[in-house]
């Protein structure tokens, strides 16, 4: 095969000459300009069916327990929703198996999207993504509250679909099969529990947007994003096998939860003011659908969120363990970059503890630590690459708390006469 620009050859698919077109490449006896060569690669993406699988069936196919270990090692803490996540995929994936082995007539296993509910920074978004990573099915998020109905200013439900099938390459049959993550959704519940008097159009209008993705349809989406033009093609999706993770900090849930609960029926006093953030927290692991019913989710789309769990809070603890950790964990990303330097990168375990410190003022989770640490080393990232001959860089608490020179080991220089 070679590219010619002989200018009397001509394209044996379209007949364009060589003239018309950027280049032709040759065969034996046959010339293809570069036009159908995408376009071939256009049709070989949309039949992807015929030539690739959707999903590496040995990764779908983990147990439970084999899923769960995956995720250890990328999330840290949150064992229940670990478990109940790891039960629903792997259930996911069965269903999809089972469709192809037998007919109409069996028992079709309903998909079970799932709601996590936890605060912020306690990683509901990192579980999604890494169930995904692990699947090495195509993954994408969303965030519901910008989401609208179509018509309106702001991304179109479809949108989301558009993220997924970009982040499959636009082989069609993998993003059917890929995972969504739409973050807070909480944020589009109806503001007030009394519908029928005011109707709140605006969360409600895009939870029916969102239902009708959740359920499964088929929807067209215009393959490079932005608005649906009458004169760009569309590809189809069907969202029927997508699994759906939604997640949320569902502020207030508790009182809610507590209310349906009434007096002291898991052994806590009613008063919701009195109660330790532990026993808040175990109130969350209550919940049922009619609670997001009353927070404000519409029945149809809780209907399509059948598997529910919480997340905790992260503690103290599990922020010292989340800096180190995980197989990602950012300690290790910082090391990585200074072995990069020729330089042997510690932490003092007080100057781990001074940046848990700061990420637990801020409230905001482990999400608070990787900007901490991040201005912490920005100084040092930008002098190590000048200074000679260090070999080893140790960080202190005061490095931490007043940016503080780190220690650095200097290898001595042999004196030369
Ligand atoms: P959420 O979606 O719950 O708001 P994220 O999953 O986006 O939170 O987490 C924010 C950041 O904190 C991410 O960088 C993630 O790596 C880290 N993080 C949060 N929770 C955990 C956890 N349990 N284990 C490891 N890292 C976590």
């Amino acid at each position: 095969m070679s590219e010619r620009k002989n200018d009397n050859i001509k394209c044996s698919f379209c007949g364009q000459t060589s003239k018309e077109v950027d280049s032709i490449i040759a065969g034996p006896n046959v010339y293809i300009c570069n036009h159908c060569v995408m376009s071939s690669v256009d049709i070989l993406r949309s039949n992807s069916a015929a030539f690739t699988s959707g999903v590496d069936k040995k990764k779908a196919n983990r147990t439970p327990a084999e899923l769960k270990k995956a995720l250890d090692e990328y999330v840290i803490g949150q064992e229940s929703a670990k478990r109940t996540l790891s039960v629903a995929v792997y259930n996911h994936y069965k269903r999809l198996e089972s469709k192809q082995l037998f007919t109409d007539n069996d028992v079709e296993i309903e998909k079970s999207n799932i709601v996590l509910i936890g605060p912020t920074g306690t990683g509901k978004t990192l579980l999604a993504k890494t169930l995904a990573r692990v699947l090495d099915v195509p993954f994408a998020i969303a965030d519901a509250t910008t989401l609208t109905e179509s018509g309106y200013v702001g991304d179109d439900v479809e949108s989301i679909l558009v993220h997924l099938l970009q982040n499959a390459e636009y082989n069609v049959q993998r993003a059917e099969q890929g995972i969504i993550y739409i973050d807070e959704i909480d944020k589009i519940a109806r503001k007030s529990e009394n519908m029928s008097i005011t109707r709140d159009v605006s969360g409600e209008g895009v939870q029916q947007a969102l239902l009708k993705i959740l359920e499964g349809s088929t929807v067209g989406v215009p393959p490079k994003g932005g608005r649906k033009h009458p004169e760009q093609p569309l590809i189809n999706i069907n969202t029927k096998d997508i699994l759906f993770i939604c997640g949320g900090a569902f502020a207030g849930l508790e009182d809610i939860i507590q209310r349906r609960i009434g007096k002291n029926p898991v052994g806590f006093g009613s008063d919701m003011h009195t109660m330790t953030k532990a026993e808040r927290q175990y109130i969350i692991t209550h919940v049922e659908p009619e609670d997001l019913l009353r927070y404000g989710l519409i029945p149809e789309l809780i209907g399509r969120l059948p598997v529910m769990s919480s997340l905790h809070p992260i503690s103290r603890e599990g922020l010292m363990n989340i800096l180190s950790q995980p197989k990602n964990a950012l300690v290790k990303q910082y090391v990585k970059l200074f072995e990069m330097e020729n330089v042997e990168l510690e932490f003092d375990h007080e100057a781990l503890e001074a940046i848990v410190e700061r990420a637990l003022e801020r409230g905001t989770g482990a999400r608070a630590l990787r900007s901490i640490m991040e201005r912490s080393m920005m100084d040092i990232m930008y002098n190590l690459p000048s200074k000679e001959h260090v070999t080893r860089c140790f960080i202190t608490r005061d490095t931490i708390e007043t940016g503080a020179e780190p220690m650095y080991t200097v290898q001595e220089q042999k004196k030369t006469a």
